[in-house]
């Protein structure tokens, strides 16, 4: 077993890792841990933008809280939200400032869009649709500048290392499954999503909820898991196998698409004022809706009443995707369904991003501090993860930079083999059917005994193996997210029981 000692340790390359990497003082070693390459995140697959206002106008800024707060069904922390929209200009500034071109128009001024549940535009963009990858790259060309940033790829965290709830790192699996612990002061645990506990997901094939199942399994406070918010407009191809599913932006309805049914009928006039600008689970509910009422699996975006031209150079990452699958923006319907999108929920940390656990923190999808209460309004994920990846780097710039020993002992554990495969498989089945975007009691609790048994049998054949480690944490986080949908008995944003 090998050791590696430095200040920080952090999980996770996509925005809420790399951006508190860089707000991290110069003079302090941090070591960046990433499961497979650096492209592989959720931050490079963002389309629509980040929100956010640059310029301190507390009216607008208001604005920008109310509809967080309206979106999240007033389940927020208020303190949170507020932080999150005044701290917005700012770390957009500095993601200026660190070389992300947002898109402007010929005058230079910045453009802005608008998506579910926002009262005006306030989104920037970059590339028409290529925000997340514009914006990693940018931060990766400046990580790559600095000398006290060293990237892990390959490299899987499986546990936290600790003592008496203080953290002193975490123990990795590199690529030929030898163990190695990074022995730290602070440790940021920036994992991403859940999304492949879902059968179907928007989200990249690393979002296996690692960070979520490491801070379960060392006692640390998780929360809010029932809320998985499904995007409602992921691309459904006939045969619908594929488990990770192309996203249309919501942006591509902000600028004017319709949802269509299968009997060509536009229905969100039956469902919300905001039309297909209402926020994502009532979006996502009205389709699921009108699939059952219609007896099929997708309903269509229309851009039909749009112009191509505008279309493909607004839109051109979805614009040539759709071309190949014999689809032209403008001129076809477009065939989509809601998808596992968000988790909302995760480990508890404060405004400052800390854990309940000493020397740990947590930002970005795997971290829940309470801006988005029951619902995500969009594109303030983004934006999350910079202005808490900030505040994070802050409280850690104050702390005074000292070497810790730890002893962790790791001691290497029985290999059984075992094909974790079809474990993955079967956990997506369950959840989509019933922990999907309508619930039952009866539902969550056959789940919850399913799953229980698949958690069982993992546990007695661990395996010193990636594939072990993410069935594991999958299934541990799968079991949160249903008993807290068993405890929440009352519908509220994209947690919707129907008894
Ligand atoms: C298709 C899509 C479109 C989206 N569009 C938008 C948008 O327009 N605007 C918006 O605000 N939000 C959007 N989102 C949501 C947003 O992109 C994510 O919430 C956000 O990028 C999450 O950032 P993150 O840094 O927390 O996680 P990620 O970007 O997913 O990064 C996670 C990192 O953790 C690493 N990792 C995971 N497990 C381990 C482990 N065990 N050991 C080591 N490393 C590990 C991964 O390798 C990766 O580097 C979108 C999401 C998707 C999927």
């Amino acid at each position: 077993m090998k050791q590696i000692s430095t200040d920080i340790v952090i999980v996770g390359a996509g925005l809420a890792g790399l951006y508190t990497a860089l707000n991290i003082d110069s003079s302090k070693r941090i070591d960046v841990i990433v499961k497979e390459s650096l492209i592989d995140t959720n931050s490079n697959l963002a389309q629509g933008g980040i929100a956010g206002e640059l310029d301190f106008v507390r009216e607008n800024l208001d604005a920008h809280i109310e509809d967080t707060m309206k979106a999240g069904s007033y389940l927020n922390n208020a303190e949170a939200v507020e932080i999150l929209v005044t701290e917005a200009g700012d770390n957009i500034k500095r993601l200026m400032a660190f070389k992300v071109d947002f898109d402007r128009d010929n005058e230079g001024k910045i453009l802005l869009t608008k998506e579910g549940g926002h009262s005006t535009r306030r989104i920037l963009h970059s590339g028409g649709d290529s925000t997340g990858k514009d914006i990693m790259f940018a931060l990766k060309q400046e990580c790559y500048s600095r000398d006290n940033i060293h990237i892990h790829e390959n490299m899987m965290a499986i546990d936290l290392i600790y003592s008496d709830n203080t953290c002193f790192g975490v123990s990795c699996l590199n690529k030929t499954n030898e163990i190695i612990d990074f022995i730290a002061k602070n440790t940021v645990l920036a994992t991403g999503g859940i999304g492949n506990i879902y059968g179907s997901t928007t989200n990249s094939s690393v979002a296996t909820a690692d960070a979520i199942g490491m801070a379960f399994r060392a006692g640390v406070n998780i929360e809010k898991m029932e809320f998985i918010q499904f995007h409602p407009t992921a691309f459904h191809k006939g045969n619908g196998v594929h488990r990770q599913k192309f996203l249309i932006s919501e942006a591509v309805r902000g600028e004017g698409a319709y949802l269509i049914n299968s009997e060509k009928e536009r229905f969100m006039n039956k469902y919300s004022d905001l039309l297909e600008l209402a926020p994502r689970d009532k979006v996502s509910q009205a389709i699921y809706r009108e699939m059952y009422d219609t007896w099929t699996d997708h309903v269509y975006l229309d851009t039909r009443h749009m112009s191509t031209n505008y279309l493909e150079k607004r839109f051109p990452t979805i614009f040539r995707t759709l071309k190949r699958e014999g689809l032209t923006m403008g001129k076809d319907l477009i065939s989509v369904s809601p998808v596992q999108h968000f988790n909302v929920g995760g480990i508890k940390v404060d405004v400052d991003g800390k854990t309940n656990m000493d020397c740990l923190y947590a930002n970005g999808e795997c971290a829940s501090n309470g801006v988005h209460g029951a619902n995500r309004l969009a594109s303030n994920s983004l934006l999350e993860c910079v202005v808490f990846g900030n505040r994070i780097a802050i409280d850690i710039n104050k702390q005074i930079t000292e070497k810790v020993n730890f002893d962790s002992k790791l001691t290497s554990f029985s290999s059984y083999q075992y094909n974790y495969k079809p474990i993955k498989k079967k956990l997506g089945t369950i959840m989509d059917e019933y922990v999907g975007i309508v619930r039952t009691k009866d539902g969550l609790n056959f789940a919850k005994n399913e799953v229980e048994k698949i958690e069982s049998n993992l546990e007695k054949y661990p395996n010193n193996s990636k594939y072990y480690f993410e069935a594991l944490n999958m299934v541990q986080t799968a079991l949160l997210i249903i008993n807290s949908a068993i405890t929440r008995k009352e519908s509220i944003g994209c947690h919707y029981r129907i008894n």
